[in-house]
């Protein structure tokens, strides 16, 4: 019994950030799939410190429980190690429906997994908010434009995608998860919201996400060559992850159904982008060029006039605050693996 007593009394209180206090009305519990990723972690964040109660629900396919570990203990949160292509059953007053691997390297690894999470994934989701009457959010993606033929993409381009490339598990299966959240609305009464997330980056990308702003911020900082695919003329426009988290808040608690980009409009070429990263880092890394990758988009920048106009939202950090942001943590992180492999 003594023993029993001690570990009590030395359970050393856990230090949580301050969290609002929300009384019952105003406090919502809301569930976030792949809320273990990068950028599921970052809302849950956010939500957290609103003070609403916060279900993760995540398989730890790209997701790490180290993202959200800093709630771990805290009455408001819970995480659930749970693979959304099986049903779920809660009760919730939102949705973000986050769960799917987003990097090319991982989405490719399993195809048909993919393509089952974004389909049969949102299906569960969206039989869960009819159940429950709850607000869902899907995160679909800019992909669902292709290889656009029209530019910058707007949210009335419908898109020129290979359905049978190797990235169609991805944009495909985006593609029917707005499908399904439309015909469930128009069918059923769910009420949907659905975010067409342009490029993100930010602090917890993975170490092995293969997309480019953690590729080239990790060859830079270990002065290996920055590879880019084909001859880097391909354009993309990135958007720092706490502007991200705020335009899916800010289109949660709108009335707008429609779909909406969610993106920064600032537009590189590839090659700039990796010089861009070169000179913020420092170190000798040469800039190679390898082989082009297939139905790669050639241009990527979204229109988001609709986001400014029914959500008063714009992206708010310049692309060097949030590259600065991003390779300190990078830094970090590899510090910490070189400690950890006891170099
Ligand atoms: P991420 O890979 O870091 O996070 C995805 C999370 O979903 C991970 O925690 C993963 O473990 C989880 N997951 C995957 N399959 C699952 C399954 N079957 N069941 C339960 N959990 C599962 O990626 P991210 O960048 O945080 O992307 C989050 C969402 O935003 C994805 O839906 C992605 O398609 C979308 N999106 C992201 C970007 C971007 O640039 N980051 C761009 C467009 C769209
Ligand atoms: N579902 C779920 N949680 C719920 C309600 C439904 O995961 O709380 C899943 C269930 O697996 C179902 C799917 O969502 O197959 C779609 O639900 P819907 O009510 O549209 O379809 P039905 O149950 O009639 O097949
Ligand atoms: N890319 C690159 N080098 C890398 C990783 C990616 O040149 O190490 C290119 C890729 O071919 C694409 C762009 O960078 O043109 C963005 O790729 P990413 O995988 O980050 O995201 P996508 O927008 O293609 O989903």
């Amino acid at each position: 019994l003594r023993n029993i007593e001690a570990k009590v009394n030395n359970r050393i209180p856990k230090n949580f950030p301050t969290v609002k206090f929300l009384n019952y009305k105003n406090r919502k519990r809301i569930l976030v799939t792949g809320g273990a990723g990068f950028v599921g972690s970052h809302l849950v964040d956010r939500l957290m410190l609103e003070g609403h109660e916060v279900i993760v629900a995540d398989n730890f396919f790209t997701g790490r429980k180290r993202n959200v570990e800093h709630w771990d203990g805290h009455e408001n949160f819970e995480l659930v190690h749970h693979d959304i292509v099986r049903p779920l059953y809660l009760e919730v007053d939102e949705i973000y429906h986050l769960a799917s691997p987003a990097s090319p390297p991982h989405y490719m690894l399993n195809p048909v997994k993919t393509l089952k999470t974004n389909t049969i994934g949102t299906i569960n989701m969206l039989g869960l908010a009819k159940r429950v009457g709850a607000r869902v959010l899907i995160a679909s993606t800019s992909e669902v434009y292709g290889d656009p033929m029209e530019h910058p993409q707007s949210e009335t381009y419908w898109g020129h995608v290979n359905p049978i490339g190797p990235r169609a598990c991805y944009d495909e299966g985006k593609r029917v998860a707005e499908t399904l959240s439309y015909s469930y609305m128009r069918q059923e009464g769910v009420d949907v919201r659905v975010a067409r997330i342009f490029n993100t980056f930010g602090p917890r990308m993975h170490m092995n996400d293969g997309r480019v702003v953690s590729n080239f911020i990790l060859q830079a900082l270990q002065n290996d060559s920055i590879t880019i695919y084909g001859n880097g003329k391909q354009t993309r426009s990135f958007q720092y992850v706490s502007d991200l988290v705020d335009g899916l808040v800010a289109l949660m608690s709108s009335n707008y159904t429609q779909p909406i980009n969610l993106g920064n409009p600032v537009e590189h070429t590839i090659e700039e982008f990796a010089i861009i990263i070169k000179n913020l880092v420092g170190g000798t890394s040469k800039i190679i060029e390898l082989a082009a990758v297939e139905d790669d988009p050639q241009r990527r920048r979204p229109n988001i006039s609709r986001a400014k106009r029914f959500l008063n939202w714009e992206p708010k950090v310049s692309l060097t605050e949030g590259l600065t942001k991003t390779i300190s943590y990078f830094e970090k992180e590899l510090k910490k693996t070189k400690h950890s492999q006891g170099d």
